[in-house]
């Protein structure tokens, strides 16, 4: 079994199971990038440039999806937040396993 230490912020919430809604703790986006954080990065492990904490929230979010004009051109920036949100499947179940240790 392999062991991967990812470091998130303090009052990130805790990761849930899987299947159940998504909090926003991080895990998934740390550990590695999805595909399209792949294509956009070219990097596939974690932590993902684009990921984002909110301390309003207190929770994650994919900068793709928040801030595209962040990581895309102005003109590219509108479709691919509408892109990003189908492709990573936003505000569906959390689907991702990792055993996560404090
Ligand atoms: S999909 Fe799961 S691991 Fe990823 S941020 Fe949401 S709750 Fe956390
Ligand atoms: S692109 Fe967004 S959803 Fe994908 S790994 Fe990065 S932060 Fe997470």
């Amino acid at each position: 079994m392999s062991h991967t230490v990812i470091e998130l912020h303090t009052d990130a919430p805790t990761k849930p199971p899987v299947d159940a809604p998504c909090n926003g703790c991080g895990v998934c986006c740390a550990l590695e990038t999805c595909p399209l954080g792949r294509l956009r990065f070219l990097q596939r492990r974690g932590p993902c440039p684009a990921l984002r904490w909110s301390a309003a929230e207190m929770r994650y979010h994919c900068g793709l999806l928040r801030a595209p004009a962040e990581h895309f051109s102005a003109a590219l920036a509108p479709l691919a937040a509408r892109l990003t949100a189908r492709w990573i499947s936003a505000g569906s179940g959390c689907d991702c396993d990792a055993d996560v240790q404090p």
